[in-house]
């Protein structure tokens, strides 16, 4: 692994100044490595918070070409990219803000044929896709390979979020063992919504990766922007979790 360099303390100097993050934090962050399972509202701006505080390694998995109606919020595809591939949008503005960051650019959505492998070259996982047949998916590998998983997602003006992890907290399943019924792809949502639990979760990720402050073990983060209520909610396992309850 590479050590900070005088590079590093020049542009993360500022977060180095946080008292228990400090440099041995900083390398931590260069050290890892990251998925982030959609990088559509909420994950362009995960990804784009990440690369930012100097995270040395980024796999990101989203599939399609960049949509009219993806501008409003998917903070990392541009105007002129409309009809290209989102993927090849969100690594080249990654690259313009940190070009020292290593991608892996992976233009498809989490599915049963890349999970086990996205998820095994990764320290840590975001998981901010919109379907529950993914985020199962991806719980499902983060539980059976014993990696921290940061859950979030958002509706109209509310969101939430959790940080799973194995064996010590409830996972995805214990909270929802079946896919809420009114469940839908597409959904009313601002871009400031997806971004204000895109930023927390970016928070979340570095909390777990350099070992400081505390993360949502066993919480679950409650709030509606329409009024500016938040409220945290103690979570449990379930002990007959189809997927957790065989983790030790
Ligand atoms: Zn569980």
């Amino acid at each position: 692994m590479a050590t900070l360099d005088d590079n590093d303390r020049a542009i993360y100097e500022w977060q180095i100044w946080v008292e228990d993050f400090g440099e041995a934090g900083q390398q931590k962050l260069k050290d890892a490595s990251i998925l982030v399972s959609r990088v559509g509202g909420l994950g362009s701006v995960v990804a784009y918070e990440l690369a930012a505080a100097g995270v040395g390694r980024l796999v990101l998995a989203h599939a399609g070409n960049v949509k009219p109606s993806d501008l409003n919020r998917q903070l990392l595809m541009t105007h002129d990219w409309l009809g290209k591939p989102r993927i090849e949008s969100v690594e080249r503005r990654l690259h313009d803000l940190n070009p020292r960051l290593e991608t892996v650019a992976v233009g498809e959505n989490v599915s049963e044929d890349n999970a086990e492998r996205l998820v095994s070259e990764v320290d840590l996982v975001v998981d901010c896709a919109p379907l529950f047949e993914e985020r199962f998916l991806m719980n499902r590998e983060a539980v059976r390979q014993n990696k921290p998983m940061v859950e979030c997602a958002m509706f109209d003006l509310q969101a939430q979020i959790t940080s799973i992890v194995p064996g010590e907290t409830p996972c995805l399943t214990c909270l929802f063992p079946e896919k809420p019924p009114a469940w839908k792809r597409q959904f009313p949502v601002f871009g400031a919504v997806s971004g204000s639990v895109g930023c927390m979760a970016a928070m979340e990720a570095i909390k777990l990766i350099a070992g400081f402050g505390e993360p949502l073990r066993g919480k679950l983060l409650t709030y509606d922007l329409r009024s500016m209520s938040f409220r945290t909610l103690s979570v449990s396992r379930r002990s007959d979790c189809s997927v957790c309850s065989r983790c030790p």
